[in-house]
Formats: C-alpha cells, sequence, structure tokens
C-alpha cells in the first residue's frame, strides 16, 4: 500500500479523526511521540524495500511492525492493553488499543515518555 494512503487509513482507525484534546498544552516533545502514533509512522528502517526485522529498542525482541509490536506485545507499554480481544487483524487491534489509550493521555504520555515510540 502507498505510505500515504496506509497513513490515511491508519489515522482513521486509530484516531475515528478526533482531535486531541489535551487538559494542558503539551511540550514539543510529547507532541511529536503523540504524533507519531497518530499518524502510524514507521522507522526509517521499515521504509527500505529489504527490511525484515528489528530489535525493540525496549525489550530487546525482534519485531517485523515496530508499530504493531509496540502496542500490541512491548512489555513496555502492557498498561495500555487492558483489554485482551477485540478485532481479528493485528493492525485493527493496535489502532483500537491507542485509539483507547487517547482517551486517557495523562497515562499515554507517562508510558510514551518512559518508552518512547521507536523510531
Ligand atoms: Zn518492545
Amino acid at each position: 500500500m502507498e505510505a500515504s494512503s496506509r497513513q490515511a487509513a491508519w489515522y482513521a482507525k486509530a484516531t475515528a479523526y478526533r482531535p486531541l484534546l489535551p487538559a494542558r498544552k503539551l511540550s514539543r516533545a510529547d507532541e511529536v511521540k503523540l504524533h507519531r502514533l497518530r499518524l502510524g509512522y514507521r522507522t526509517l528502517e521499515e521504509l527500505r524495500d529489504d527490511f525484515e526485522s528489528r530489535q525493540c529498542d525496549h525489550c530487546g525482541n525482534l519485531a517485523r511492525h515496530l508499530l504493531k509490536h509496540y502496542l500490541l506485545s512491548c512489555p513496555t507499554t502492557a498498561q495500555l492493553r487492558q483489554q485482551i480481544g477485540g478485532p481479528e487483524d493485528d493492525e485493527d487491534r493496535a489502532a483500537l488499543v491507542l485509539r483507547r489509550a487517547l482517551e486517557d493521555l495523562p497515562r499515554l504520555l507517562v508510558v510514551a515518555r518512559s518508552a518512547p515510540p521507536l523510531r
């Protein structure tokens, strides 16, 4: 899939087009982290044709899709995943985890500050 339409699809699923409404103004660093998640950015390595997998900076596991790993299986973000189940498709499930996490921004920021989205 073309990068921009893939990102648009992720954005729709992960945000339901809801704007970020932080109670307080976010720092630039926090904004960047949330932006990466909401837009579903891939890491630079993932954009290469020969990319197969990479070790997660946080837990050391090999991951083929780093954002999905970050949201669905990285131990450092476990507290964002309270309910198991949901959609069968990994990407849909990852988007749902993020959509729920965005409803509790302070908690999401605690996690994203200690274990930032991979880049
Ligand atoms: Zn990890």
